[in-house]
């Protein structure tokens, strides 16, 4: 069994980002720069923008971090996104979710200007990424698929199953995994909380992504032999024994699901660091495109 190293791939990846930014600050003389965000200040949050933050630093990226009160309203959050979008010092920005409730995220991630959306939220891209143009893919899905290629996992005629139809997770991995891309071409089956028979079909997958936000929902029967598993699920469980009160748990019984597998993602150090290598990515295209050296 192969565990997947998101760490490591991630880090390799960050080189090359790294790489990408020093010959653009030669060619504009101007760093990619991100921007987040925050919304009140929830501690999952917090921490995840903290390392987008951080993986700008080490990827010579500038990086800025934009707070606001939970109570900001609607219009007010609106008001704030349409200066990001006309503020041409800012290459790409992220909005970090979820947002206070009362606040349409819908209405927040649609008013992002889609060249400048790195997250990959809009419709635009979703649509875009529908039909195979370039676009932004959203920042998870897309780091999936960097771990795909960096291990050389086949995907092509491969039987695809993920558990999970978010917007920004299940459904942006559907259509990679189904595009006719490497990787990709994939026979991809979406299973959600109205699918009947889930366990049959997840027995079925060549390769399963677990990304539903149920603690270790995936169990051992659920799993075909020599199947990749790709656990995507970022749980916080009550843990007295340790110094922040809590532990990290995916959407995989790790400890019994990863002796059957060929490959699997741990929890920690899987998917999550791939996900901020892909924003980063997606900031240094935005940055690209935006000085006219990409298309
Ligand atoms: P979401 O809540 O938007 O979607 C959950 C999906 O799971 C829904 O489509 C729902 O239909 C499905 N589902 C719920 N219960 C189910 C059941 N019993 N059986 C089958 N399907 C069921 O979640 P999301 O934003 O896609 O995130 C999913 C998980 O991935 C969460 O744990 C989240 O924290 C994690 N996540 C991790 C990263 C990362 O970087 N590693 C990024 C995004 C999300």
């Amino acid at each position: 069994m192969l565990v997947l190293d998101g760490k490591a791939a991630a880090a390799k990846l960050q080189e090359k980002l790294a790489e990408g930014a020093t010959e653009y600050f030669k060619n504009t003389g101007r760093q990619p720069h991100l921007a987040a965000v925050l919304v009140g200040n929830s501690g999952p949050s917090e921490t995840y923008v903290a390392a987008k933050m951080e993986t700008c630093r080490k990827v010579g990226f500038q990086s800025s971090l934009i707070r606001f009160d939970a109570s900001i309203s609607e219009d007010d959050l609106l008001k704030e996104i349409d200066k990001l979008n006309a503020d041409s010092g800012l290459h790409g920005f992220i909005v970090q979710l979820p947002l206070p409730a009362g606040i349409s995220v819908d209405r927040v991630i649609e008013r992002i200007d889609p060249s400048k959306d790195v997250d990959g939220f809009h419709p635009v891209n979703l649509g875009k990424l529908a039909k195979n143009q370039p676009c932004f893919a959203s920042a998870t899905p897309w780091g999936i698929i960097r771990l795909i290629e960096e291990y050389r996992i086949e995907t092509s005629g491969k039987h695809v199953v993920i558990l999970g139809r978010s917007q920004i997770v299940g459904l942006p991995m559907a259509l990679l995994l189904s595009r006719n891309a490497s990787p990709g071409n994939s026979t991809v089956t979406i299973c959600h909380s109205k699918t009947a028979n889930l366990k049959e079909i997840a027995l079925q997958a060549d390769i399963l992504i677990a990304a539903i936000g149920i603690p270790e929902f995936v169990k051992a029967d659920m799993v075909k032999p020599g199947a990749v598993v790709i656990d995507v699920g970022i749980n916080r469980i009550p843990d007295a024994g340790k110094k922040s009160g809590f532990r990290l748990t995916g959407d995989v019984d790790y400890e019994m699901v990863a002796p059957l597998c060929s490959a699997i993602t741990p929890v920690p150090g899987g998917v999550g660091p791939m996900t901020i290598a892909a924003l980063m990515e997606n900031t240094l295209i935005a940055a690209k495109r935006q000085a006219g050296l990409l298309p």
